[in-house]
């Protein structure tokens, strides 16, 4: 089992500047989410496609609920992929602004420790639940028909590509050289399967 971030830990910072405007927070939210969809993992580094900041808790609820702070809350925004935002959309179980969750239905915040205990990948990186909760995000993120185990692939394949590339750089020639064209190869192969669906955009 892999975890849905990688080895990268999704943490917000704890010192920023307080803005009216979520806009501003564009340039942080990327960096502490390291250009990764917050919900899938999904690598922005390797397919440029757009991002969002989706409100964990969305604006609708912020707005019905009068917890306008939490428009431009920097806890509540998570980088995301737009497919992920779009499946979120007004998906939210609740009334309230009092919970993202309650055990059995709801969101994680992908910034936090907890979000482990509840999605994982399998063997091949597909993302799988673990909990109600897991479940419950599993579907509305609609991650049985999204090619989840496609990107992380290609995430893990582009690290090991780099560093390759690093090492033919230093010394000009390496051992591992076919093992080099095979991943690229592997790589090329899943970038085509992306490209054939809607995952990209
Ligand atoms: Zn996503």
């Amino acid at each position: 089992m892999y975890r849905v971030h990688g080895d990268k830990k999704i943490r917000r910072r704890l010192d920023y500047v307080k803005r009216n405007n979520i806009q501003q927070y564009t340039e942080i939210l990327r960096e502490d989410f390291g250009n990764m969809c917050g919900y899938c993992g999904k690598d922005l580094n390797i397919v440029k496609c757009p991002y969002q900041k989706d409100h964990l808790i969305p604006e609708y609820i912020a707005k019905k609920t009068g917890r306008l702070d939490l428009l431009t809350d920097y806890n509540n925004l998570v980088y995301s992929c737009r497919v992920c935002n779009r499946n979120k959309w007004h998906n939210w179980p609740f009334e309230d602004a009092d919970k993202t969750h309650d055990d059995k239905v709801g969101f994680v915040d992908p910034a936090s420790d907890e979000y482990d205990n509840h999605l994982m990948r399998d063997e091949t990186g597909r993302i799988v639940p673990k909990t109600s909760v897991g479940n419950y995000m599993h579907k509305i993120f609609n991650f049985s028909n999204r090619l989840t185990e496609v990107w992380w692939n290609l995430s893990v394949i582009s690290k090991e590509l780099k560093e390759i590339d690093g090492m033919l750089e230093q010394e000009k020639t390496v051992d591992g050289l076919e093992q080099y064209w095979i991943l690229h190869k592997k790589f090329d192969g899943f970038l085509e399967k992306l490209e054939q669906t809607n995952e990209s955009i």
